[in-house]
């Protein structure tokens, strides 16, 4: 388990007037997110030091915060990506679907899994064992954020940028029906945002 997986003073940071209507709140400044993300850079190159590693990242939340923590990686790492969907539109985890499949060959490698978010556990519980079936030689996961009060599945991560409380957050690529990946800070979304959406389209989307 990270060391400092940094507990959350409230920040006095505002949000900016664009978003206001939307969000009710900074969580975590740019400047905070930046700070931990270099430090959990160290602390994973401490870690892997001398071996070439393989980075899975689980699409589409980890966008921003991947290309953050791996510039700041000096290792030699390749890079593969996992897409994982939730079908629902609301803020409750529904049934997950693979929407793409690891290419790369991590058999006998040395493997860091990048997630955003641990909540329920459900994500990481499928996929881990999915990558535990390749042979992996080490597998440790990695997280943004972390709400231990949702957990439903005994899944821990071995790196954790930030411990949260449970409320519903965006930005800094997490997304709420596919919006406020692009806000550079996670912020809480005002409830009447998801309330809406939960009660008209909470039914599951299936594509095909
Ligand atoms: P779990 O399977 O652990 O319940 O949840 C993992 C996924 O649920 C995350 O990768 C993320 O897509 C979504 N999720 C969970 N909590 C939040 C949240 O507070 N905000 C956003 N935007 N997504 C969340
Ligand atoms: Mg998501």
């Amino acid at each position: 388990m990270s060391k400092a997986a940094t507990q959350l003073a409230r920040t006095k940071s505002p949000v900016p007037p664009g978003w206001r209507k939307e969000v009710e709140s900074v969580l975590i400044t740019d400047a905070q997110l930046a700070r931990r993300v270099r430090s959990l850079a160290r602390e994973i190159e401490r870690d892997y030091r001398g071996r070439e590693m393989v980075v899975v990242s689980l699409l589409n939340g980890t966008v921003l915060f991947l290309a953050d923590l791996i510039r700041h990686l000096s290792l030699p790492l390749r890079l593969d990506f996992i897409g994982v969907s939730s079908y629902g539109a609301g803020t409750e985890s529904g049934e997950l679907v693979f929407t793409k499949e690891l290419r790369l060959d991590v058999r006998g490698r040395d493997v860091l899994l990048v997630d955003d978010i641990l909540d329920t556990g459900k994500t990481l519980s499928r996929v881990i064992p999915k990558l535990r079936a390749l042979k992996p030689q080490r597998l440790k996961v990695c997280v943004l954020l972390d709400k231990p009060s949702r957990r439903v599945e005994e899944v821990a991560a071995d790196y954790v940028g930030f411990k949260i409380p449970d409320v519903f957050v965006v930005g800094y690529g997490l997304d709420f029906a596919e919006r406020y990946r692009n806000l550079p800070f996670v912020g809480v979304l005002h409830p009447h945002v998801y309330k809406q959406v939960n009660q008209s389209v909470a039914k599951p989307v299936r594509r095909r």
